[in-house]
């Protein structure tokens, strides 16, 4: 028998065991151990859950005793007795993971109300009604989470017996009407179960602390955890509390509050709460709660407790939180607290205003926003002039702006958005079983549910735009129709949210890019004091780089020139260029392009005047350039068919024959990057001399020039970087010497062929520095096609899990990772001192920076939107 311990009591634990505890009970634990009211119990350990996993739901041996030793002393410590005649013990079984996963797993509230306890619960608190209405809930609940009763079945009912009675909400439910639904819900239960629900107690808490366990590894918490990288092999601890009453009376009431506005992060109430209700009826947004501020006239006292009890623990946590509460009867108890989930503009406000406050170092509050969340402000938001009205509004649940096409239903909002179609997806409430369809949509609208309700917390945790509890829609799910008014949308029309006021607007509205604000600027600027990597940008352009430099970047660390190459004016010389048959004719080819070359380096070589420029010389794939062979076969056919002018025949003819020479099968593979240049050493003496020539040009006219770097790409072998210097190196001194100017130029390589990366100290030989060409160093270091394999077999690895990420999307550390540790550890061998950076997309990636960070490269460099994230992610990956 193993020794682990699977149980802890309340008393046990604090907030440092949110490993074993889960995160709820954690926190219960710390709350009780801070004398802040919380109901009695103990927590099932996350141990015995991954333990029950393994052994294919099995127990492990003594955790059941462990639980009724453990139920025993709550007992004695209430003076309650579970399923009781005289003062019976009800209790909630809730579920807690160490990372919270809201709404995403199981919860059973008033187990312990029976046939047998039902009166005396009732007689007790004097509220027959109350207790009927726990026991429905139970019912309900325990039928539907345990045993597995489709949730509709009994929904059906409980709207059937409120049409009958002709109200509109469960609390106007008499006692006598409650009691008939327990009857009904039971008789559902015998219907689809084939027997009766058990009516033992004890049975009931063994078999719903089992169905927690279960509901660990249900679709929906998969798709969570692999929506925010949460490992699989956690498990979930289990939370047996003593019942508090929200549903009492009057005077009772459930609620939830954050302590700072979790959409904007200022410091303000923000909260929720219903009288006469449990809890989640507030968090599923069945019924839609009040503002909590209404509270103080309601229950005063509680609310000025709540009010000191939420200060007291964001002081103690030193970070926002997202409370659960519970009033029963006047009396206030805490049923949770946990780092509040916010959105990316909150996360930034929350930060800087607590270091502001004394409350948080800078360091800490670089800890308390993730890059990704850097990334949802760097998305665009309505064109504040749009003009337009909204055709209804709801509550301005998540913000930002979704544009898209309405679907009703979570499978159909995750098939078409992950096809790459903009949708919104419309529900009338959503449950955490929507999750695939909020990921794959651009925003959420609901007609129902509250500003916590988990439609809004999820949809804020994921930067996804949510307006909640729309009241002015109606929404046919079988009809496929949501109808504002007298205006009917149907699937397909498109709308637009606004998650920052709560508008929709039935049209498809301008977005504008995004605002980046003072506090984005202050944490970023954070940052760039505990750093250690340098961002450099990949720009190709002047308006690229004017971008980049404003993004702070610090320099280019890759222009790719044949984006220059492309361009439609210049595409007929490029053409000649390729296709010249004489040296002659090749020469005169590119003397028309180096002017066009020069004025491009001069735009770019001013926006990042004082600042390293990698200047990359041509890398195409030679049939970027060319006509498609197929195309040109067809064209050459059709003028033969149509009998077209004997000119234009034979020159098609030729282009024809020029287009099969240079065919390749594999081009990504074929004469690319040096190779090129080693045919024809013209185009790198070419593009040296506009290089050298626009570097002058810039100094001469702004009195300061970019730092310029020359970079030979697709390297393998040492001797081909040893040639390519020596042509850039005579065509830099035959610049300098005609001009008599001085220039410092630097020359390196990309390391992008996994030769290149176990050859890195031969190269180094040549080289003043090596900047990691991670998209080619994943296809031939994998052996996956860049250019095919989106969407192909690799997103069925990702989806079915046969490898982690994308590896174009975030480095493969142990495979090309390891390539790129080699290039590294080889260049620095013969040059201690030597340069290294990383231009491949990775380079503006967090997890790939961190793993960069680890390798002790010198910078990295990513597309200029991505500059700021790269900047912060840097710091984050030294703290
Ligand atoms: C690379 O291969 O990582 C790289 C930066 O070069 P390109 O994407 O232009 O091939
Ligand atoms: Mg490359």
């Amino acid at each position: 028998m193993s020794d682990t311990k699977y149980l802890y009591d309340m008393s046990e634990g604090d907030a440092t065991m949110r490993t074993v505890l889960g995160g709820k009970g954690a926190n219960l634990a710390e709350m009780k151990r801070l004398g802040i009211p919380v109901p009695d119990g103990f927590t099932v350990s996350t141990a015995a859950c991954v333990a029950t996993m393994e052994a294919h739901g099995e127990w492990p041996e003594g955790l059941w005793d462990d639980v009724q030793t453990a139920l025993a002393r709550l007992e004695e410590r209430t003076g309650r007795t579970l399923g009781g005649a005289e003062k019976p013990l009800l209790l909630s079984v809730r579920s807690g993971a160490v990372f919270s996963m809201p709404g995403m797993m199981d919860t059973i509230l008033n187990l312990g109300v029976s046939d047998e306890t039902v009166e005396v619960l009732g007689a007790e608190a004097d509220n027959p009604r109350f207790a009927w209405d726990s026991y429905r809930r139970f019912v309900q609940m325990y039928g539907e989470v345990v045993e597995g009763v489709p949730p509709h079945l009994f929904e059906d009912e409980l709207t059937a017996l409120k049409a009958d009675r002709g109200v509109s909400q469960d609390t106007e439910l008499s006692t006598e009407d409650l009691k008939a639904l327990v009857a009904t819900f039971k008789d559902v239960a015998r219907r689809e179960l084939g027997r009766d629900l058990p009516s033992d107690p004890r049975e009931q808490l063994r078999r719903a602390i089992d169905a927690v366990f279960r509901s660990w590894d249900t679709p929906r918490a998969r798709v969570y955890r692999k929506a925010n990288d949460i490992p699989d092999d956690l498990g979930t601890a289990v939370n047996v509390m003593q019942m508090v009453f929200g549903n009492r009376g009057e005077t009772s009431a459930t609620g939830v509050c954050f302590t700072r506005n979790p959409s904007t992060g200022v410091h303000e109430l923000y909260g929720e709460f219903l009288v006469n209700a449990q809890g989640e009826d507030v968090v599923a947004g069945i019924r839609t709660p009040r503002p909590l501020a209404e509270m103080q006239e309601v229950l005063p006292e509680a609310y000025e407790q709540l009010l000191a009890t939420m200060r007291d623990l964001e002081a103690h946590y030193k970070d926002m939180q997202d409370i659960e509460f519970t009033v029963e009867e006047g009396t206030l108890y805490l049923l949770q607290t946990r780092s509040g989930k916010r959105t990316a503009a909150a996360a930034l406000k929350v930060a800087r205003d607590m270091v502001e406050e004394g409350v948080l170092t800078r360091e800490e509050a670089l800890q308390r926003v993730a890059p990704s969340q850097l990334d949802q402000l760097l998305h665009p938001a309505i064109d504040p002039d749009h003009g337009k009205t909204p055709v209804t509004k709801g509550l301005p649940a998540s913000p930002g702006a979704a544009v898209g096409a309405l679907v009703f239903d979570a499978d159909t909002a995750a098939e078409r958005g992950h096809a790459g179609e903009p949708v919104v997806l419309v529900r009338y409430e959503t449950t955490p079983d929507d999750i695939h369809g909020v990921i794959g949509s651009q925003g959420v609208l609901t007609a129902h549910g509250g500003m916590t309700s988990h439609a809004a917390v999820v949809a804020r945790g994921m930067g996804k735009p949510c307006v909640a509890g729309a009241q002015g829609i109606r929404i046919s799910t079988s009809e496929k129709t949501l109808t504002v008014g007298d205006r009917v949308f149907n699937e397909g029309d498109v709308i637009t949210l606004d998650g920052s006021t709560g508008d929709v607007y039935g049209e498809a509205l301008e977005l504008v890019p995004p605002q980046i604000n003072e506090d984005f600027s202050a944490i970023v600027g954070w940052a760039d004091e505990v750093r250690r990597l340098g961002v450099r940008a990949n720009a190709d352009t002047y308006e690229d780089a004017t971008k980049a430099r404003e993004l702070g970047a610090e320099g280019i660390g890759l222009c790719r020139t044949e984006h220059m190459f492309m361009a439609a004016d210049r595409l007929p010389a490029v053409r000649d260029m390729i296709l010249a048959e004489t040296a002659e004719d090749r020469a005169e080819a590119l003397e028309r392009i180096l002017p066009m070359q020069q004025q491009d380096f001069e735009g770019i070589f001013t926006a990042m005047k004082g600042l390293p420029v990698t200047v990359r010389l041509l890398d195409p794939p030679l049939h970027e350039f060319l006509p498609d062979l197929v195309e040109q076969s067809l064209l050459v056919q059709r003028l033969e068919l149509t009998g077209g002018d004997a000119d234009e025949i034979a020159a098609a003819r030729q282009l024809l024959g020029q287009v099969k020479r240079l065919h390749e099968q594999n081009p990504m593979l074929g004469t690319r990057g040096c190779r090129l240049a080693m045919l024809y050493p013209e185009i790198p003496e070419m593009q040296t001399r506009a290089i050298i020539r626009a570097a002058l040009a810039v100094r001469e006219r702004e009195g300061e020039t970019a730092g310029v770097e020359i970079m030979i790409p697709l390297v393998a072998y040492s001797s081909e970087l040893k040639a390519q210097r020596e042509i850039v190196e005579r065509a830099v001194a035959e610049e300098l010497e005609a001009t008599g100017e001085q220039l410092d130029v630097t020359v390196g390589t990309m390391i992008e062929l996994p030769r290149a990366a176990i050859v890195a100290d031969q190269i180094a030989e040549h080289a003043d520095f090596f900047s990691f060409g991670t998209n080619d160093l994943t296809q031939t270091g994998i052996g996956i096609s860049r250019d095919d394999a989106e969407g192909g077999f690799l997103s069925a690895y990702v989806a079915d899990e046969v490898i982690p990420k994308n590896p174009f999307e975030s480095i493969d550390r142990d495979g090309v990772g390891g390539l790129v540790r080699l290039g590294a550890e080889g260049g620095r061998r013969t040059k201690p001192e030597l340069k290294l950076g990383v231009c491949g997309e990775h380079g503006g990636d967090p997890a790939s920076i961190a793993f960069f960070e680890e390798l002790g490269l010198t910078y990295v460099s990513c597309s200029p939107f991505r500059v700021p994230i790269a900047r912060f992610a840097a710091a984050r990956a030294v703290l």
